[in-house]
Order: C-alpha cells, then structure tokens, then sequence
C-alpha cells in the first residue's frame, strides 16, 4: 500500500556523492529521476535536506564562532542544497518548490504551512530548506518535527547502510540488520546511533513511524513510499 505523503530525509553528505564536500549535481539528477517515480505513483513527497556537506553547528562552534552564530551557517548550508536540488528536480521536469525556515524572500518562498500543503496537494516536491530554523537542533530532528506538521504518513531517513543494524557493519561483518524496531527500543538502546535521539523520542512519543534505508540504492525510495519493505522500519 502506498503512503499518501511521506518526509524524505537527505544529509549533507550523501548528496555531496562522489565529492569530498559541496554537491555532486550528477547524484541530484539520479534522484530526481528515483523521485518522479514516486510522484507518478501519486504519493506527495516533502524533503528535508541537511547541510553537512557545507557546516554542522556543533563541530563549527568555538575559537570564537558561538554555537547559534555555528547553528545558524549550518542552517545556509541546508539552504545551498535545497536551492541547488530544486533547480535540479526542476530541470528533470520535476515539479518542485524550495520554502525555506529562515528570512530568505530574495532565494526562497517562505515556509508557510499552508502554502506547504497547496504544494503538496498540486503534486509538487516540497523542499525544506534551513531546517526548522532554529538552533542547537539538526535536520533529523527538523524532518520529525516537519513530518508532523505536515501529518506525513512516515518519514524516510536516507542513510549509506541499508538500514539499523546490531552494530556497525563498517567495524563487524557479522552485524545483522534489524527489519523492525520499537521507537522506544531505538530511543533507549546507546547502540542505535542512526538518526539523533531527539528526532527518534519525537517521532516516538507522536507514533509516527520512521523509514531508515539506503535512498541511493536503485527503486528504493520507491519501493519504501509504495509500502515495500525496505531497510529497518521503526514504530511506537
Ligand atoms: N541546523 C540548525 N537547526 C535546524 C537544522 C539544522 O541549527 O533546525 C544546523 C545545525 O548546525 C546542523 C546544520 O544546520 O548541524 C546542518 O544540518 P545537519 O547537521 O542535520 O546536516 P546533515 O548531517 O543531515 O547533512
């Protein structure tokens, strides 16, 4: 069964792809392509992007950068992937609308909820830029919170690894891939470091499930957003 509207969760990094930092364009136009596969399929899609590839606040802060001057470049960093994933979609013959969480009228539409939703109803991508638009906060957290805003049926947390596993399959080859998961159990075990533990309490307290994949395999975004399974699906 599909889901009618569904968060995407991209890093940073992942759409720098081939690239030390910035963004690889290349993987931006892979993805558009992964994605209108959704939208044709009639599932409205909403992303929130990271900002990685540019600054994360809490490894920026210090030597004289206060933590919400740090927060808040991470927050523009968001912003140069939203609007460099925006011309891309729109490039593909996507539709799509970039709305940004921080006062940015001159690049970006503003994010207003109920301008969020006439997007969505009209079949257009949604992207998120700036996060949740304050600080001390990442974009897990930030996609959460958006999820619930915008009564997303899941969100989808892209990751390298094809979803949660017992341990680090990059340090134990024998690590086993969960393929279900209570939010409380990914909220209390120290080991499940996948997504921030504020995003995994939220969605837990809130009962909206939450989708960790690898978005970068072919069909997989997809086969999560039509109900195949994909990765680990975590619920309250
Ligand atoms: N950020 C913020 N508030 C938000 C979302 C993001 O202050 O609501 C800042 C924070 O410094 C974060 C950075 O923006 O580190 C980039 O986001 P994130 O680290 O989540 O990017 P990702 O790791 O997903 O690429």
């Amino acid at each position: 069964m599909a889901y009618k509207r569904i968060l995407l969760k991209i890093s940073g990094e992942q759409l720098a792809g081939k690239y030390e930092g910035g963004i690889d364009a290349e993987l931006g136009a892979w993805l558009a392509d992964e994605i209108k596969q959704v939208i044709e399929s009639g599932v409205q899609l909403v992303i929130m992007v990271g900002g990685g590839n540019f600054a994360r606040g809490a490894q920026l802060a210090g030597h004289g950068i206060r933590r919400v001057t740090a927060d808040q470049i991470g927050m523009l960093g968001t912003m140069m992937n939203a609007l460099a994933l925006n011309d891309i979609f729109e490039n593909k013959g996507l539709q799509s609308r970039c709305l940004s969480n921080i006062f940015a009228e001159q690049v970006a539409e503003p994010f207003i909820h109920r301008l969020a939703e006439k997007h969505l109803e009209k079949g257009r991508v949604v992207i998120v830029a700036g996060g949740i638009g304050r600080p001390y906060l990442t974009t897990d957290t930030a996609a959460v919170s958006l999820g619930l805003e915008l009564s997303c049926d899941v969100v989808l947390k892209a990751t390298k690894v094809d979803g949660v596993f017992d341990s680090d399959p990059a340090s134990n080859p024998n690590a086993v891939k969960l393929d279900h998961l209570s939010g409380n159990e990914a909220v209390s075990n120290p080991n499940i470091k996948v997504m921030d533990k504020a995003a995994l309490g939220m969605a837990a307290e809130h009962h909206l499930p939450i989708i960790v994949f690898d978005a970068l395999k072919a069909n997989n975004i997809y086969k999560a957003a039509t109900g195949e399974s994909v990765g680990t699906f975590i619920q309250s």
